[in-house]
């Protein structure tokens, strides 16, 4: 039957509905945008109750929409870590009510696996991307090069050593004065700008390996602020901020795919795949090596339970089903996960 995947991590509440070959039954995201703004970011407490709130909703609304009931479904999946421990409790909960209510089976996802699967959704690219393949995790709460080697089998190449870069596209915005969340603002603001205007440094460029790090870069938008005095000006710094990123970021995915010399594509997912101009910079990387840039739709870039429920099906076809003594977890890394034989769901 089909499975019911449950997203309350973060800020984004959300419920999805797929068939056991992962087709997209039915599909709903509520976001905290407007709970969370007047703070200028995500309230833990606020986020926990809105999640309360909204998700039993949700799970109704997907499956009415279906026309699925509760006893026909396969398995239910809801994001069990990392996150916010107020919603991993609400939505691990929900979802072992349900389990424990249609005797279904469950399964605590891995919201960092979500994102990583995501590409494998058929549908996506025909014939569906196969393992091993370079996934850039792009978002504002993480910012890592991993090589997705099966089900459960991931190793990190490199992440940032401060600031996500999601996060410096709201610091920076932030300090333009644009609005929260910052990254659509400042990319809004970079399209009528000159990226060559000021020149801001490129940090970790070249250097060996993979990593990330963008607080120099944020400083220096920081001190160029002052100078600013026109329109077109703030427009010019924004969008040399954008082209510097998605410089730093094709520069790192080369040295990522260096790492994974067996890589069948290049996959990026979080908010920031979003970005025009990250997309149009990775994209050119990935066509230097031959690769396929693989770049879901945005709604699928960004928090959904979509990929929640996808994962699902892949660990539920790979016998991988949790108990329900499954414990939420705040802190998750993705080399901390269950695997499946190698050649599992192939
Ligand atoms: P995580 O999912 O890692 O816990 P998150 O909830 O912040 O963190 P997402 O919802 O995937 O991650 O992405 C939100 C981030 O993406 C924010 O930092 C936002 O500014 C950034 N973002 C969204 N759209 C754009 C864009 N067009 N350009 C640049 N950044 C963007
Ligand atoms: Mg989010
Ligand atoms: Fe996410």
């Amino acid at each position: 039957g089909p499975v019911l995947g449950l997203e309350a991590s973060c800020d984004e509440t959300a419920a999805a509905l797929l068939a056991p070959d992962g087709s997209i039954l039915a599909e709903a995201v509520r976001s905290q945008l407007a709970e969370h703004t007047p703070y200028g970011g995500v309230v833990p407490e606020i986020a926990a109750r809105a999640h309360l709130a909204h998700l039993p909703a949700l799970a109704t609304q997907v499956m009415a929409e279906a026309g699925v009931k509760p006893a026909d479904l396969g398995g239910v999946a809801a994001t069990a870590g990392p996150g916010l421990i107020g919603g991993l409790i609400v939505g691990a909960s929900f979802g072992k009510g349900m389990a424990i209510a249609h005797n279904l089976p469950f399964l605590g996802i891995n919201h960092l696996e979500g994102h990583a699967l995501t590409a494998r959704l058929p549908g996506l690219v025909p014939g569906g991307v196969a393992f091993p393949y370079l996934l850039l995790l792009l978002s504002g709460g993480h910012c890592q090069c991993v090589a997705v080697e099966g089900l459960g089998r991931y190793r990190r190449l490199g992440s940032t050593l401060d600031d996500a870069v999601g996060e410096a596209f709201d610091k920076s915005a932030k300090l333009m004065g644009l609005p929260w969340p910052g990254g659509p603002a400042l990319e809004k603001l970079a399209a009528s700008g000159d990226p060559k205007r000021y020149s801001l440094p490129r940090p970790m460029l070249g250097r060996p390996g993979c990593d990330f790090s963008f607080s120099g870069l944020k400083t220096a938008v920081a001190q160029a602020i002052p100078k600013l005095v026109t329109e077109q000006d703030r427009a010019d710094l924004a969008s040399a901020f954008q082209h510097v990123v998605a410089a730093v970021l094709a520069d790192r995915a080369r040295h990522a795919l260096a790492m994974l010399p067996a890589a069948t594509a290049m996959v990026v997912a979080g908010g920031v795949a979003a970005n025009q101009g990250v997309r149009a910079a990775l994209a050119a990387e990935a066509a230097r090596a031959g690769l396929p840039l693989i770049a879901p739709p945005i709604r699928l870039c960004t928090d959904n339970a979509v990929m929640i429920a996808w994962a699902g099906i892949e660990r539920l076809r790979a016998g991988l089903a949790d108990p329900l003594e499954l414990a939420p977890r705040p802190r998750w890394p993705l080399d901390e996960l269950r695997a499946g034989q190698p050649g599992d769901a192939a």
